[in-house]
């Protein structure tokens, strides 16, 4: 554990992320059994034009509401329901288990300072706790550029405005892997699919994504 994670273990008990109960599986049984009622949580493995697309939730209702919290409440102690949403789905378990390394999709060093932690790299590391087969690795993604918010443009603009806005760095690290790419929300997949296309032309063999949604609205 790192600095971090040791002081958010020590400010927060663990709670379910959903109804803020004492729990120390950080999702409650009557909280799950209502999300997989309600169809919130629904873990699904879809593909397109060869790229795999691992997903547990729409984004949309408490799970929208979550993942905003998460990304911009400060909640950052939620990583760890986040992470349970993976690693307790058998499904989800036996796809991830094909892979050899995980990978957040990186943010740039000034968002990292102004959020105080990174959303995607805290979930993926506590995924590979979890998961044996998969090594987390950081700093071989990196964003070489300050892209505009995505979600204020177009589908068309989403996709030139990440163009060549990544790069990997510690390319020996993935060479012939199979890669797992790791992010919040699925919206256009401009970023997700950008970065699949720099991790294949820098050597991996594989490349699938992960995300806690997939946004339909888009
Ligand atoms: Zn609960």
């Amino acid at each position: 554990m790192n600095f971090l994670e040791n002081m958010l273990a020590f400010i927060f008990p663990p709670v379910c992320g959903i109804c803020g109960k004492e729990n120390e599986n950080y999702v409650c049984k009557s909280c799950m059994e209502k999300l997989k009622l309600e169809k919130i949580y629904v873990p699904q493995i879809i593909n397109y034009d060869g790229i795999k697309h691992c997903y547990i939730s729409e984004y949309d209702g408490i799970m929208r509401q979550k993942i905003l919290q998460y990304k911009f409440k400060n909640k950052a102690y939620l990583y760890k329901m986040f992470s349970e949403f993976f690693v307790k789905n058998e499904k989800v378990c036996r796809f991830l288990k094909n892979y050899d390394i995980i990978i957040p999709v990186p943010m740039t060093n000034k968002k990292i300072a102004q959020r105080g932690y990174n959303q995607t790299e805290l979930i993926a590391k506590e995924i590979a706790v979890n998961i044996k087969e998969l090594t987390y690795l950081k700093n071989i993604l990196i964003k070489q550029k300050e892209i505009q918010v995505q979600s204020t443009l177009s589908q068309k603009e989403r996709f030139n405005n990440v163009k060549n806005a990544y790069k990997v760095q510690n390319m020996q690290k993935i060479k012939e892997k199979n890669i797992i790419l790791f992010d919040d929300i699925y919206t256009t997949g401009a970023t997700c699919r950008e970065c699949a296309k720099t991790i294949i032309e820098a050597g991996a063999k594989t490349v699938a994504l992960l995300t806690i949604a997939k946004d339909f609205e888009k």
